[in-house]
């Protein structure tokens, strides 16, 4: 059943230990991973917080900001501001961000490298759920308010840990998911509409109105265009070779 729990103040936390902090501004997407095994956050924090893999003397505390089990809880475990311990000390698919400072991360229970058919529907929901919440797509009454909208990023700004270096994790059919959720949601790079062109064209220099009609004033900015850059076919045709240099020039292709 989809529900939201606030454990914060519940979970082990090392004794002296802690996350160092960050602004929340500073996000710049969410990480996914499974726990490659259980579905208890408490035995997982336990785990982390005691002698582990990372730290022969334990960590701050349960590695990860959220924590989905396979019957669709969401955990809230660590403030937002907290750098947790996610996505470790390999690089980043953004550039200019580093992988724990500027991310969150959200682990999903179980071993998605191993179970079959992946990760239960209702897991699925919530990962997404949430994220749609977090960045202020879809408000859930479910989520906490103060999360809603909390962090600015896109849509397409959710990764797989297998971004950052680890390739193992979240697992085959969880990393496909996330894979597909980014591309669908990357907006398409092109002139799909007469107003693109226009745009376009304006980018590059032309003064043509934006008005999605394409009359001779447009036509006659696109023959300037295609005279100007000496390779194309000069006959005012929105066509693919045109729509490719056109972007190249205003910086986009
Ligand atoms: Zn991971």
């Amino acid at each position: 059943m989809f529900r939201f729990i606030d454990m914060r103040e519940d979970l082990p936390r090392h004794e002296t230990k802690v996350f160092q902090k960050r602004k929340v501004e500073h996000i710049k997407g969410i990480v996914v991973h499974h726990t490659a095994g259980g579905d208890d956050i408490n035995n997982t924090a336990r785990y982390h917080v005691g002698p582990n893999h990372v730290s022969s003397s334990g960590c701050p505390a349960l590695l990860y900001t959220f924590y989905i089990t396979k019957s669709g809880i969401i955990y809230w475990a660590n403030d937002l501001e907290e750098v947790t311990w996610s996505q470790g000390g390999h690089g980043s698919p953004v550039p200019g961000t580093n992988a724990n400072n500027n991310f969150l991360g959200v682990v999903c229970a179980g071993n998605y490298s191993k179970d079959n058919p992946g990760p239960p529907f209702v897991q699925t929901f919530a990962l997404m759920t949430l994220w749609a919440h977090l960045v202020g797509q879809l408000k859930n009454s479910y989520i906490a308010k103060e999360l809603y909208g909390a962090i600015d990023c896109p849509i397409e700004s959710m990764w797989g840990h297998h971004n950052f270096g680890k390739p193992a994790c979240p697992g085959p059919t969880l990393t496909t998911l996330i894979d597909t959720f980014r591309s669908y949601s990357q907006p398409t790079i092109g002139l799909n509409s007469i107003i693109d062109w226009q745009e376009a064209l304006n980018s590059w220099g032309a003064k043509v109105i934006e008005d999605g009609v394409w009359g001779s004033n447009s036509r006659s900015a696109l023959v300037d265009f295609q005279k100007a850059n000496g390779k194309l076919v000069v006959d005012g045709i929105r066509g693919p070779m045109s729509e490719a240099a056109l972007l190249n020039a205003i910086g986009i292709g």
